[in-house]
């Protein structure tokens, strides 16, 4: 039989805005001594804006944001979000022809007869062209001062770099230095790069960052470090995250998070942030420890 102390603590965790898929997961809650955390809407807010602008030489500013924001604006992507309210305030936008969402690495679609890519600079490599130096340059500086830097190519050439920017969330700090307490070891797992990785895990005090994993890869992460004899825990709200929140020994899911990412988790922070996870693991120790 269910111990009665199991329910009482689903119960309890219902009240504090934690949602627990069955009794059984308390139990991997209190085993978990790693946490994985994603980085875009789960540390910080994923509510990002557009701070900047960097055309190629021959590319008109206004021209760069109106085509890449009309493409950003099929996207659900906190990157296109930010993207594209920025390119509305600035005017109309066109519509878009055979959008195609290409998850981890960007957006392609045609805008007025061109052919547009918008993402990582890898794809714009691939398939517009590779970024002048001048460009490259503006990039790893905005990089390195923790901005995330997306490309934009059309026909066959680089455009320029569009600058968005995130704001941690503000109980971040806190919650990363008491699951510490608690004895969890954070990592800071995210498709962003490495300067903005770093940044933002500097802030909240976190040194250990995987950085430009890809959205299939993640899950990779979870089961190497549970190679590594380690129990895993997961917080995320990414479609993206999904997988690795299925396969890790506890998944933890924003509340504010997509319902992909909610369903592959075992628990629900209703509040979408991170003292959520915090509660959840003394929750379980507490009730756990009742029954013992
Ligand atoms: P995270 O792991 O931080 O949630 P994602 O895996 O969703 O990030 O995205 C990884 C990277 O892919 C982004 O940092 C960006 O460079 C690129 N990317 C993905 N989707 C888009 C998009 N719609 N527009 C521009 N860039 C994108
Ligand atoms: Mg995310």
């Amino acid at each position: 039989a269910t111990p009665t102390a199991l329910l009482v603590g689903t119960g309890r965790g219902a009240q504090m805005g934690v949602l627990i898929k069955g009794p059984e997961v308390l139990e991997s809650t209190r085993q978990a001594d790693t946490i994985v955390l994603d980085k875009t809407g789960t540390v910080t807010t994923g509510t990002m804006t557009l701070t900047g602008t960097v055309p190629t030489p021959g590319t008109d500013a206004a021209e760069l944001l109106r085509v890449a924001g009309a493409l950003e604006a099929a996207s659900e992507h906190p990157i296109a979000r930010a993207v594209a309210q920025a390119a509305t305030e600035a005017g109309p936008l066109p519509a878009v022809e055979e959008f195609t969402n290409l998850e981890g690495r960007g957006v392609r679609g045609t805008v007025e007869g061109r052919q547009v890519v918008v993402g990582r600079e890898a794809l714009i490599a691939e398939e517009a062209g590779p970024l002048p130096t001048g460009l490259a340059t503006a990039k790893a500086t905005a990089e390195a001062e923790g901005a995330t830097v997306v490309c934009v190519g059309w026909d066959g050439s680089a455009r320029g770099l569009l600058v968005v920017a995130d704001a941690l969330k503000s109980s971040s700090a806190r919650a990363v230095s008491e699951l510490r307490a608690l004895g969890l070891r954070p990592v800071l797992l995210t498709g962003d790069n490495e300067g903005a990785a770093r940044t933002i895990a500097a802030e909240v005090g976190i040194d250990e960052v995987i950085a430009e994993v890809l959205p299939q890869d993640k899950v990779d992460v979870v089961r190497r470090l549970q190679d590594e004899g380690r129990t895993v825990a997961m917080v995320g709200d990414g479609v993206n995250d999904a997988p690795a929140l299925a396969t890790a020994d506890l998944g933890l899911a924003m509340g504010t998070g997509t319902d992909a990412a909610i369903e592959a988790a075992d628990l629900t922070l209703v509040r979408g942030d991170l003292m959520g996870a915090v509660d959840a693991i003394r929750l379980s120790r507490r009730t756990l420890s009742t029954i013992k």
